[in-house]
């Protein structure tokens, strides 16, 4: 029987006005992006078309609750390139989510797919609601219903979804029902990220986690810093945040804090990074813990440790919190944690920062393994998974290291050119239809 979890466990929360204005997202990304246009002197018609989306889609989704009342959410899906590939990129469950942000993720997934050169665009989609607070079958008749709503873009060629925050296997699965039941027949290289039972790749689950620990590890040594030993803090015990501490535990680090929504540990002698997952797997999240002092999330992030992780969700490293970190490395597990104006701070503290872009690309580059097994109908083992995983991360990090050294650029820097000469180059190739 497949392991299911709740889409809802393990969710950080750590702030909920997180966005208070320091930045929006989708201007946070639009800064990077015309640092790295500015110093590849792109040219101004390229430059146009990757500041638009392709295609936004907004969708009412009324759904049968289970009290009998009808409630309408929205959802939405941005495709932000496809130059390159399909549109590629998750879709989230969350209150927070709005039209902005998921631009801003979409353009994100258009540079982290062309960072680790796999052959797909950007795309997002988001519903707003409250999986807290929903039950299972709300949640599957939420996920129908979206799903039929943006059906016309979904398929294999065009756009193919994947979890999020908030999303699982589970809800793949309800995905690649639905557009199967639509268009009458099995199509599972619709979605990635589902359970192996239904073409789900072997390491896919992993994949985020221990690319998170494989670029760690490749800063340690170009910083020439002890792996064995080395002290870390990890913001967000989801999938991301899980399995990246307890890679690194098993690479020789010590993870030292760990946290979710309803706070954190610390423990200067190390946390038992397996011993802490087997009790969120019984008691659904961190809270009463106990195995460490008791630290806010805010607090975590400025521990005094080698590694910083922020795993959880946008905005968490900001121009108020950016003085006061200690780390040596932070390594972007989550999607946009740290904002724009924060970069400067960092870099000027000579934090050695693994962009989000590069740094959580595991999750998608076995995402297009599975989309590769799926449309080849041949299945790989997990060690040649977790092989060509690694080859694809450590390639990429040294790429983007190289390019950082030579223009003397941070990393962020450095990868967004990566990118966007990698996206830039497939449009002057394509040309403009007309
Ligand atoms: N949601 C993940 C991300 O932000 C995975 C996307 C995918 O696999 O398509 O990278």
């Amino acid at each position: 029987m497949a392991d299911f979890r709740l889409p809802t466990d393990n969710i950080v929360r750590p702030d909920k006005d997180r966005f208070f204005n320091e930045e929006n997202p989708f201007e946070a990304m639009m800064q990077r992006l015309d640092r790295a246009a500015k110093l590849l002197d792109l040219e101004p018609g390229i430059y146009k078309v990757l500041r638009s989306a392709e295609k936004e889609i907004t969708v009412s989704i009324p759904v049968m609750m289970d009290n009998g009342e009808v409630e309408v959410f929205t959802g939405i899906r941005v495709l932000h390139n496809t130059s390159r590939g399909p549109a590629k990129g998750g879709i989230r469950f969350d209150m927070n989510v709005t039209l902005d942000e998921v631009k801003a993720l979409a353009a994100w997934m258009t540079w982290k797919c062309a960072v680790v050169n796999i052959p797909f665009g950007g795309a997002k989609g988001g519903v707003i609601c409250d999986p807290l607070k929903m039950s299972v079958g709300e949640l599957e008749r939420v996920t129908r219903r979206y799903t039929s709503g943006i059906i016309q873009t979904l398929g294999p060629d065009s756009d193919v979804p994947a979890p999020d925050v908030n999303t699982n296997e589970r809800v793949m699965a309800w995905l690649m029902d639905t557009y199967s039941m639509h268009v009458g027949h099995t199509v599972n290289a619709v979605t990635t990220g589902k359970p192996v039972e239904m073409g789900g790749s072997l390491g896919r689950r992993e994949a985020t986690g221990r690319g998170v620990m494989i670029t760690t590890v490749q800063a340690l040594e170009h910083l020439k810093m002890e792996v064995k030993g080395a002290t870390v803090a990890v913001q967000g015990f989801g999938n991301v945040g899980s399995i990246g501490a307890q890679l690194l535990q098993q690479a020789g680090c010590k993870v030292v804090a760990v946290s979710d929504r309803t706070g954190g540990w610390h423990n200067p002698k190390g946390i038992d990074v397996d011993d802490a997952i087997a009790y969120v797997k019984k008691n659904k999240t961190l809270e009463g813990y106990g195995k460490g002092e008791a630290v806010s999330n805010a607090q975590l992030l400025e521990l005094e440790v080698d590694v910083l992780v922020p795993a959880a969700l946008e905005n968490v490293i900001t121009t108020k919190n950016a003085k006061n970190i200690k780390a040596k490395v932070i390594c972007e597990g989550a999607n946009g944690p740290t904002t724009a104006a924060a970069d400067e701070m960092l870099d000027e503290k000579g934090i050695f920062v693994i962009p989000d872009i590069l740094a959580n690309a595991g999750g998608v580059t076995v995402s297009y393994f599975e989309w590769v097994q799926n449309r080849g109908g041949y299945y790989w083992t997990e060690q040649v998974v977790n092989d060509r995983l690694r080859d694809i991360m450590v390639n990429s990090f040294r790429e983007v290291l190289k390019l950082s050294m030579q223009h003397k650029v941070n990393m962020r820097t450095a990868a967004y050119m990566v990118a966007i000469s990698r996206v830039a180059t497939v449009h002057r190739l394509r040309g403009i239809y007309a």
